[in-house]
């Protein structure tokens, strides 16, 4: 669609620009041609009569009763034939043009345009009188067929040109459209890396437009300077996050340092003690969400660093699913979960990180588990990978709700789960993943159970910054 939008344009705007060009190349060929025949035929008629008026004056003259002929008067010049007739248009001397056989009646001094066997003449006759009283006739005869002939050559070389003045008119249109039209293309396309990237930072930058300064050049100008404000815009809203659970951390730690100092008082009133339980349940999930929220600007501020080792996945998958068992157990609801993991199953992982990954989809596997449901853990190597997956037989997931659960905040079922789940889990876990180079998925049905399996390169070395 982007590739056919612009071409469209750029197409657009040669057609246009070719056919005007072709039409004004046209008119003024047609205004040139109209003009350059009248021209021509002018120029005809005005020779043929200088040359019958030169004739007479210079090669006729009556010596002793006699008429006498210079030779040019034979002479075809400027193809003009000249001939001599008497009053009764009788032919005395002179030359005829092939084709002209008709003699047509003498009409003194006009130039009359005749046409014979199919051929165009221009015919002037001049009278000559003579010292005897009679009168006899100078006719100049020339071909119009002949001069226009000339005319039709141009017209023709013309014609043949114009195909080739389309083409070269319809190919500089369409470079000159698309050198104009590329910061319009390098705009669709940062938009587009954008999007693609979650990167702010792309430009478009001077790229193809030059030192040239138009509106589209000013239009990718302003659409940068927009970036720069929007990139601004996140940056400080980014650091806002941050420096609020930063700040807030310090007195949930010192709510929940109170209910311990609380709770260690052996005459607390009953009363006392579920109002202070109920205060420290409330803290954890408020400390819970703030270190989440905490690693997710420390992400988007790219300030978190990897710290990848080489390690066996499978003792430490076994330790964390040892403590999520614990936690059931205490929880009291008849949740069973057990680890089927192969033996030393390595890869190059961030401890932390990885520990932090897991603990989201077990608790996740826990929290969104039924009465006396089950977790059940996997570990194996496959393909150069360290697959992991934890399943559950839980409430599952809505097909529509799937494609968006690693969206942050978003919870699809806000009535269950508790202090901590404000939807930020899942988000970081594939924050996580892509970050060692890996792959998450969640396969789910309603009712009955959720997967989610992650995959990590057993021998990685770009990692993500
Ligand atoms: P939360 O902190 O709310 O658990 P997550 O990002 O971890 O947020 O998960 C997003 C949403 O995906 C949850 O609100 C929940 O609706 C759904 N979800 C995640 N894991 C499971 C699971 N194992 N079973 C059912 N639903 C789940």
């Amino acid at each position: 669609m982007r590739r056919g939008l612009h071409w469209g344009l750029k197409g657009r705007l040669t057609a246009l620009y070719t056919c005007f060009m072709v039409l004004v190349t046209c008119a003024a060929l047609a205004i040139l041609l109209s003009l350059s025949s009248r021209e021509v035929l002018a120029s005809v008629q005005a020779g043929l009569t200088a040359r019958v008026q030169d004739s007479a004056a210079a090669d006729i003259s009556f010596e002793n009763g006699a008429l006498r002929l210079d030779s040019d008067f034979y002479t075809v010049e400027g193809d003009i034939y000249l001939s001599l007739y008497d009053e009764n248009l009788y032919l005395l001397y002179g030359k005829i043009p092939y084709g002209f056989d008709e003699s047509p009646p003498l009409s003194d001094g006009e130039v009359r345009r005749l046409s014979e066997s199919g051929r165009e003449w221009y015919v002037y006759d001049l009278s000559l009188p003579l010292e005897t009283g009679e009168t006899v006739y100078l006719r100049g005869i020339t071909s119009v067929t002949d001069a226009e002939a000339d005319l039709r050559v141009t017209v023709r070389f013309t014609l043949i040109l114009l195909p080739g003045l389309v083409v070269l008119t319809a190919v500089i249109g369409y470079r000159t459209v698309r050198r104009a039209l590329l910061p319009v293309k390098k705009i669709t396309e940062t938009v587009q890396e954008i999007r693609t990237d979650a990167d702010l930072s792309r430009r478009v930058g001077e790229a193809g437009s030059g030192r040239r300064q138009d509106e589209i050049t000013n239009l990718a100008h302003t659409f940068d300077g927009m970036l720069d404000e929007l990139e601004g815009v996140f940056a400080r809203e980014k650091q806002f996050v941050s420096d609020v659970s930063h700040e807030l951390r310090t007195p949930v730690s010192v709510i929940l340092a109170q209910c311990d100092a609380v709770k260690a008082q052996t005459d607390v009133p009953p009363a006392v003690e579920d109002a202070v339980l109920g205060i420290e349940k409330k803290a954890r999930g408020m400390s819970e969400l703030l270190s989440q929220l905490l690693f997710l600007s420390r992400t988007d501020q790219g300030r978190l660093q990897l710290h990848p080792e080489r390690i066996d996945l499978t003792p430490l998958v076994e330790t964390a699913v040892q403590e999520e068992e614990l936690l059931l157990t205490q929880a009291g609801r008849g949740v069973t979960i057990a680890c089927r993991a192969e033996a030393e199953v390595f890869a190059e992982v961030d401890e932390t990180l990885f520990l932090r990954l897991l603990l989201n989809l077990l608790s996740n596997a826990a929290a969104y588990s039924k009465e006396n449901g089950h977790i059940d853990v996997t570990v194996k190597a496959e393909n150069g990978e360290a697959v992991v997956c934890v399943r559950d037989d839980g409430i599952g997931i809505a097909q529509d709700a799937l494609p968006h659960i690693f969206e942050r905040f978003y919870r699809a079922d806000t009535a269950r789960a508790g202090e901590g789940h404000a939807g930020l889990g899942l988000s970081m876990a594939k924050w996580i993943v892509e970050a060692h180079g890996g792959w998450i998925q969640a396969e789910s049905v309603l009712g009955e159970g959720s997967a989610f399996t992650f995959g990590l390169p057993q021998h990685h070395t770009k990692h993500k910054k």
